[in-house]
């Protein structure tokens, strides 16, 4: 039903047309606008909601990584958000006379993108606003602010005011509060925000034409001003300074001060100014991430500080984690206790990254000039063990995408060595169909659940992978062979893949022949062996089920 205000009759009307979605999101920042091209790929009906007339024209984040990548992947939108980014860049810890202390230039492909790439939030944001419009079962409705909800039996209620005045009521069956750092729906729901305030001002810079070439991020670790230096797409340049006690915003935004910081800072003192303002970063978790059937995402659910450059990476993590979710529930297929498993998952891994941060801010904001001393010769110290060196540069600290608890079934392993609960690699594979073409594994996998068997005759353990959840959840299958077979289009009567790199064998190490079964965010919901299979079977379809 729609209330509206009508100019010609000067009065409030009623449209009394029903307006129900499957989904509602709040708010078309970045997390908004990634679930809603999930619910819009995976078929659901969906309406996304922003107060703005658009997306957001000012840069915000500026470092995108590799798992973001490959979700952007999964929604279609990689080859064109990597188009606009710099891609792939380490970052330099520099003490206050210059001289690097560490180093952290990161190698891997492990999930098939660069893990650190430069981005520019406001072009991001437009990327996926355009990507939504291939999907007719997504509504946004842009100068539309949410005003008011109520959680009623089967659904939730909003009523939504548009610029011009009217109010129009909608109804859905989940919403989704992807409505940022000051979220209505997490204040009116009254979930607290947990952890530090920490409160840090820092003054951003974001420049155009920079004249400095280094590629990577120079982080001046300096007690006297600590700051940071970051690459951007397109000759641009990020500049973060932390405002020293009772300093005031006037102050650190006048011009002369700005050009003397980056003359002290590189050659970009003369360079075009596109934005300077102050920001405070926080670092707090929301208490609860689902109520009822309200689930927060982003910065609505977690607000960390810029060191480790999570802030959007870890809200999209959420949107690729909840999406499916939301989509296996409209589509029947898994019933609606498995969107409990989004914060059982999502929250733990979320305050790890803002821990990271906190813990990253040490080292670049060294309180003293002995702490900033000390801090110097302990990374020194570590870059003559190879291991510590490794972990440092490969950026080994960085919370690794896996679970303790969730959707699903664990193998008896070790935490730490179990490959369950965890995102699979993403390796460049070669399919039987075109041999000459490498491309990357996800390119081979369905939008919705997949079987994978690694073996050297991958059909034979799928064939006994035959649990009642294989119909339930529509399970496509794909079979992969190790480096070694030669893979012939002829025999197989289905695409076959090869390992050619042998990232696969190396991750199966512990499994030997299995079967993997991926869930559509590429985490691991268990693994067949020739062994297990008829156990496995059945525990698949206990998780299936005790999702009713
Ligand atoms: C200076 C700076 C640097 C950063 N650098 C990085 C970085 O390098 N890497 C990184 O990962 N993160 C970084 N971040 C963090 C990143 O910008 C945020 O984490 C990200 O924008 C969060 O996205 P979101 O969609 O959750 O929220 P937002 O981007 O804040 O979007 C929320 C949207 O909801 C809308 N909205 C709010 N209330 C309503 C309502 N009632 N009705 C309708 N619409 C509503 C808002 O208008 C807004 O468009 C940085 C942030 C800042 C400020």
């Amino acid at each position: 039903m729609f209330l509206y205000f009508d100019t010609d009759k000067s009065g409030w009307c009623v449209d009394s047309s029903d307006v129900m979605f499957d989904v509602v999101v709040v708010g078309a920042g970045p997390i908004g606008l990634v679930l809603s091209n999930y619910l819009g790929k995976f078929g659901v009906k969906t309406l996304l909601v922003e107060k703005n007339s658009s997306t957001v024209s000012e840069p915000r984040a500026v470092s995108i990584d590799d798992e973001s990548l490959r979700a952007i992947q999964g929604i279609n939108l990689a080859e064109t958000v990597i188009g606009s980014l710099m891609p792939d860049y380490g970052s330099c810890y520099q003490s206050p006379t210059g001289s690097v202390f560490a180093k952290v230039s990161p190698n891997t492909r492990e999930y098939g993108y660069p893990r650190r790439n430069g981005v520019h939030q406001d072009v991001l944001e437009k990327q996926l606003k355009d990507g939504l419009e291939q999907y007719s079962n997504v509504e946004t409705w842009f100068n539309h602010q949410l005003t008011s909800f109520s959680e009623v039996e089967d659904g939730v209620e909003l009523s939504l005011q548009s610029a011009d005045g009217q109010v129009k009521s909608v109804k859905c069956r989940y919403l989704c509060a992807s409505d940022g750092a000051s979220s209505f729906i997490r204040k009116t729901l009254n979930v607290v925000m947990e952890g530090d305030t920490y409160g840090e001002n820092w003054l951003i810079i974001d420049i155009e034409n920079t004249k400095d070439t280094f590629r990577d991020t120079r982080v001046f670790c300096d007690p006297s001003r600590p700051g940071i230096s970051l690459p951007g797409p397109k000759g641009t340049r990020r500049f973060e300074f932390m405002l020293l006690k009772g300093e005031t915003n006037e102050e650190v935004l006048a011009e002369e001060n700005v050009r003397k910081l980056l003359r002290d800072h590189g050659p970009d003192e003369h360079a075009v100014i596109r934005r300077k303002t102050v920001y405070t970063f926080h670092a707090r978790v929301a208490r609860d991430w689902k109520h009822g059937r309200i689930a927060l995402l982003g910065d609505a659910a977690h607000l960390t500080p810029p060191f480790a450059g999570q802030g959007m990476n870890s809200g999209v993590r959420d949107s690729h984690n909840y999406a499916w979710k939301l989509a296996q529930v409209a589509l029947g297929r898994l019933g609606p206790k498995i969107l409990d498993t989004y914060p059982v998952e999502r929250k733990p891994h979320a305050q790890s990254l803002v821990d990271m941060a906190v813990k990253m801010g040490h080292v670049m904001m060294p309180l003293s000039k002995p702490t900033a001393f000390f801090t110097r010769l302990f990374f020194r110290a570590l870059a003559i063990y190879p291991p510590a060196q490794s972990y440092i540069t490969q950026m080994k600290y960085k919370p690794k995408p896996r679970f303790n608890e969730g959707f699903f079934v664990p193998d008896g392993h070790k935490l730490r060595n179990t490959i369950v609960g965890r995102m699979f690699i993403q390796p460049m594979v070669e399919s039987s169909q075109a041999p000459t073409q490498k491309q990357l594994l996800d390119n081979f996998l369905s939008d919705g659940f997949t079987l994978l068997s690694y073996s050297t005759t991958p059909e034979t353990l799928l064939k006994r992978v035959n649990g009642k959840f294989v119909d339930t959840l529509k399970v496509d299958s794909v079979c992969i062979t190790p480096k070694s077979v030669l893979l012939s289009a002829e025999d197989n009567p289905r695409s076959q893949l090869r390992d050619i790199n042998g990232d696969i064998e190396k991750t199966l190490k512990a499994y030997g022949e299995c079967v993997l079964l991926l869930r559509p965010d590429r985490y691991v919901a268990a693994v067949f062996t020739p062994e297990s299979v008829e156990r496995v079977n059945r525990e698949v379809d206990t998780l299936v089920e005790a999702t009713w």
